[in-house]
């Protein structure tokens, strides 16, 4: 049997195609089975954010397609999430939880559907309602109050592990705490916006003292991110049971980070200023409901392993709790884009390669009474699989610098450059179910100052 957050209906039959044409391209991130929420603007000065829906390569918009089709939001459920989309972020809806975010999920996929009988009718009136997407700008979707950063790909934490302790890579915890740290809120950026190379403290091993200078190791970490839907009251717990609905949807988070000042910084209390200079977030939040067709178990933990303690583990946890997703880093540097070069993959891995799920996650944050609030983000931390083309930083993909990679064009990388785009890209696929994608996540690295 399926746990409640892999149940399918209705909106997830692949059958189901769209008026919207671009919908049904087969290799579209963005089929009627998808609609994940994302912030929109216009270009023009007058324009205003509000909250949209990617369909092929438009954006309808809600609150417009609301009012061009009432009867279609007149359930009091639907009414409820209309309402919470008349503000320029994603909060209000996210705070609601997921009976009526599934409600106003059913009720556009109705209007945009062409096989309903009015389905002429309905693209005539939401003429207006749909946008372009590359004529709009993408914002970040929420105000993000807290940003917590997890560990949780025991791949990842392996090679970075060998990597600054030889001896004694996996820490003695990491196979019964899911580690994170808290990160910095303010510092998260939509995905196209400039990274500026960050000053920081470095001191290589052969150096006396420290400098401030430049970080000569910048580095990117391919991640996922869950946004928290509602929350819990401080001091009560969020029981892994619970915990998959207090998740609103998935996104790309990339963290970039200066790995010389990282390995300076980062005894005793973890990462600092190697890492809250800038964190990318892709524009479109694939909801949970999107997601039920791809749940699957994680991968299977190594022999030996220690069962996870009562309050991370369940039935439904381990056999859905992980997302069959993909996950692309794509390199491009100034010479490449000028010599003509498409992106260059670095690295292809596997989301259902980590050791701790979302659920988890959720789980472990609140079992202090940690209370989690709508908006509030959760990164897996970089996502690595066992082999090479797995590692989803270039820390690990480059081995701290010793192999460099090499790109089309003849150049070598063992770090960003100035110049060089970084873009995150996933989808789902899975038997039985229509593809679909989560755009992308993506930054330019620009010089210091
Ligand atoms: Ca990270």
């Amino acid at each position: 049997m399926r746990p409640y957050f892999a149940e399918t209906d209705a909106t997830h039959d692949p059958a189901r195609r769209s008026w919207v044409v671009s919908a049904n391209e087969p290799d579209t991130d963005f089929p009627i089975q998808n609609l994940p929420f994302g912030v929109v603007k216009g270009r023009r000065a007058a324009d205003l954010p509000g909250v949209g829906v990617a369909i092929g390569d438009q954006v309808l918009d809600v609150a417009t397609a609301a009012g061009m089709l009432p009867d279609h939001f007149a359930d009091a459920e639907v009414k409820r999430a209309v309402d919470a989309c008349m503000q320029p972020t994603l909060n209000a809806l996210m705070a609601l939880g997921p009976g009526p975010r599934r409600a106003l999920r059913h009720a556009i996929g109705t209007i945009l559907d062409a096989a309903h009988p009015k389905a002429a009718e309905h693209e005539r009136a939401l003429a207006h309602a749909l946008v372009r997407m590359d004529r709009l700008d993408c914002l970040v979707p929420v105000r993000i109050g807290d940003y917590t950063d997890f560990y949780a790909s025991v791949h990842h934490a392996t090679n970075v592990g060998s990597m600054f302790r030889p001896d004694n890579p996996l820490l003695p915890n990491y196979k019964w705490v899911p580690i994170g740290y808290h990160g910095r809120a303010s510092s998260i950026v939509a995905s196209g916006t400039p990274v500026v190379r960050p000053h920081g403290q470095r001191k290589g091993p052969q150096d006396a003292d420290p400098v401030l200078g430049a970080s000569r190791s910048l580095d990117y970490e391919c991640e996922v991110g869950a946004f928290v839907a509602h929350g819990n009251t401080l001091g009560a717990a969020i029981p892994l049971s619970e915990a998959e609905s207090h998740v609103f949807g998935l996104c790309l988070v990339n963290d970039w980070s200066a790995r010389d000042v990282q390995s300076w910084e980062y005894q005793p209390l973890g990462p600092f200023l190697a890492k809250n200079f800038a964190t990318s977030v892709s524009p479109w939040v694939v909801t949970s409901e999107a997601l039920a067709p791809f749940r699957v178990p994680l991968a299977p933990r190594a022999d030996g392993d220690p069962s996870p303690l009562p309050y991370l583990s369940d039935a439904s946890d381990a056999s859905h709790g992980g997302v069959a997703m993909m996950l692309e880093v794509r390199l491009q540097t100034t010479r490449m884009r000028e010599a003509g070069h498409a992106p260059h993959v670095v690295s292809r891995t596997r989301f259902t390669h980590m050791y701790w799920t979302m659920a988890q996650l959720v789980a472990h944050h609140t079992v202090n009474g940690c209370n989690l609030q709508p908006g509030d983000l959760l990164a897996s931390g970089t996502v690595s699989g066992p082999t090479p083309e797995e590692r989803g930083c270039l820390l690990e993909r480059t081995w701290r610098g010793a192999e460099p990679l090499a790109l089309p064009g003849g150049e070598t990388r063992a770090f960003l450059e100035d110049g060089d785009v970084v873009t995150l890209a996933a989808w789902c696929e899975a038997e039985g179910a229509r593809r679909i994608g989560f755009g992308t996540c993506t930054g330019e690295i620009v010089a210091a100052r």
